[in-house]
């Protein structure tokens, strides 16, 4: 077997017919995961990532030198692209347009992967009607030295302060040191109105419990916070894609729990792409929660009287 010929390997390393080149090469040294592991994942995880992250605008991490350093964030299609991803044109907020990325078949994927991809990263508005955003996400970000559960109790606290207007959510451990409160919106609301909805959300928790939150980006003000890091909600900003890999150690994957499985984390890089391939059998609460409400006048009124009730 040693003659064994290229096209034979070939035929081994590819994945809803994309070639997957240099397949055996090491990307996480440490977990020792192959470029062919994640291509296998992205195969594997397809439908699940093309419900929560197709039809989006979508960024890609690549990395052509393996995880760690020399990676670069893409938001523009290129030349040379795999017809598996798309572009689309999308007008640029200060006029002019640009050509984004769109994935509009699960090969997309793989095809990323095959382009040295490591993380997805997606708007907030679906294709069809990119300017009404259906989904809200609160990035929290704690500073260096924080213990995790400050994390989840400062996610419940959003989860319930969403819950008295009617908003369902959903926390996602990024797979680095976060968690991500989402909440999927009706569309109906302009861009506009949502990034002032978070922006007054995480003013208020700020407001109220100064101790344990800031709504400013200063590294300063975090000084044993948590940053409630609301400018992802603003059009042309991305978040991670749920079921994404991330560029950090042990390839850990950003996965949406549910506020049980919440409460069980000790860090949020607990899942590894074997558990996130385990769980492929099984609902993803995220999927599951139907977007109730949009970010309507109603809406908007009861968060300020909420506001001024202190
Ligand atoms: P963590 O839990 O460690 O904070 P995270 O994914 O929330 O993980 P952040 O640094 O808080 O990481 O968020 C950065 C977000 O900004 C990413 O989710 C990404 O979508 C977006 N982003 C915009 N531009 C870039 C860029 N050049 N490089 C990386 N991320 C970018
Ligand atoms: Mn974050
Ligand atoms: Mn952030």
């Amino acid at each position: 077997r040693e003659d064994k010929p290229d096209r034979q390997d070939d035929a081994e390393t590819a994945f809803r017919g994309i070639t997957i080149s240099h397949a055996d090469r090491v990307i996480f040294s440490e977990a020792g995961i192959t470029k062919g592991d994640l291509a296998a994942y992205c195969d594997a995880a397809g439908e699940r990532l093309f419900e929560l992250a197709g039809h989006r605008p979508v960024s890609l991490l690549r990395c052509p030198s393996g995880a760690g350093t020399g990676c670069f964030f893409q938001k523009h299609a290129g030349k040379g692209f795999p017809r598996e991803i798309d572009a689309i044109a999308i007008e640029e907020a200060g006029g002019g347009g640009e050509d984004y990325m769109v994935i509009r078949q699960q090969a997309g994927f793989v095809a990323a992967v095959q382009m040295g991809t490591i993380e997805f990263h997606v708007w907030g508005a679906k294709e069809d009607r990119l300017e009404q955003p259906d989904r809200l996400v609160f990035d929290l970000d704690p500073d260096e030295g924080l213990g995790f559960s400050a994390v989840t109790d400062a996610a419940i606290g959003l989860r319930d302060l969403l819950g008295q207007l009617d908003l369902p959510a959903i926390p996602m451990v990024t797979g680095g040191k976060g968690v991500h409160v989402i909440a999927p919106l009706r569309r109906g609301a302009d861009w506009e109105t949502v990034r002032i909805f978070a922006k007054t959300i995480a003013s208020h928790c700020a407001d109220r419990y100064p101790d344990r939150f800031t709504a400013s980006m200063s590294k300063q003000k975090r000084k044993g916070r948590i940053f409630i890091d609301w400018l992802r909600n603003e059009r042309g900003a991305t978040a991670v894609a749920p079921y994404s890999v991330r560029n950090r150690a042990g390839a850990p994957v950003a996965m949406p729990l549910t506020w049980d499985e919440l409460g069980g984390q000790t860090a949020a890089d607990g899942f590894s792409i074997a558990d996130a391939l385990k769980r492929l059998s099984g609902p993803c609460p995220l999927i599951e929660t139907r977007a109730s409400h949009s970010i309507s006048k109603s809406v908007v009124a009861r968060l300020d009287e909420m506001i001024e009730r202190g």
